[in-house]
């Protein structure tokens, strides 16, 4: 009956690639051409091997990440998420954890792109997401136009660990989800917090990641 509905539910709105429109065997996928614009991470030997990334940020995902993020295309959460989903380590204990966006960005945005892809990844791969263990108490400046040394300056003490969720991440191997690492700033600043409050271990999974 399921497999009935899908059909014609397809019929009535065929599966169409996020990007170009063109007809995808799925919804919420791209196409084989835009699959192909995406420069996607293979091995990289200067990439630290705890960031686990999709793509490199540049052309077609840095373009999917700037819709997500400034033009409501929250739609777009789920395509990424399920090319996210397959770079998640498989760990026992292992627990997705966010980062936050300040109250007011929440309150500007109304959502938090990060927390639509951890939360997605985490039904995707049957995995625990904790959204409210990290938040961002100080609303920092854009990242953006900072270089390195300002960007870590700029992000020095803006999160903290929720006393109350605290103890979902105590021996855990915390996955830190966003949807991309420019200077690895903002993971360095959540992972040094995340081990201080006893997680096991911290890696993080990106859509796109800075070519070093
Ligand atoms: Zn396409």
């Amino acid at each position: 009956m399921q497999k009935l509905c899908s059909l014609v539910s397809d019929f009535i709105l065929p599966p169409l690639c996020h990007n170009c429109k063109r007809l995808v065997q799925a919804h919420n996928t791209l196409c084989f051409h835009c699959w192909q614009k995406l420069e996607f991470v293979g091995y990289d030997p200067y990439l630290p091997e705890t960031i686990f990334s999709v793509a490199y940020f540049s052309g077609l995902a840095r373009e999917m990440v700037h819709k997500l993020k400034f033009e409501d295309d929250v739609k777009l959460a789920l395509c990424m998420a399920k090319l996210m989903a397959l770079r998640v380590p498989k760990h026992p204990d292992s627990v997705l954890i966010p980062v936050p966006m300040h109250i007011n960005k929440l309150r500007e945005r109304g959502y938090n792109q990060a927390g639509l892809l951890a939360s997605m990844i985490g039904k995707l791969n049957k995995m625990p997401c904790e959204i409210g263990v990290l938040s961002k108490k100080r609303d920092t400046k854009n990242q953006s136009s900072l270089n390195y040394n300002e960007r870590k300056k700029n992000i020095l003490g803006a999160f903290a660990i929720d006393k109350m969720y605290a103890a979902t991440i105590i021996n855990s191997h915390v996955i830190i989800v966003d949807d991309v690492c420019t200077t690895k700033a903002t993971i360095n600043e959540c992972s040094k917090i995340l081990i201080k409050a006893g997680a096991k271990s911290v890696s993080a999974v990106v859509f796109a990641v800075t070519r070093p």
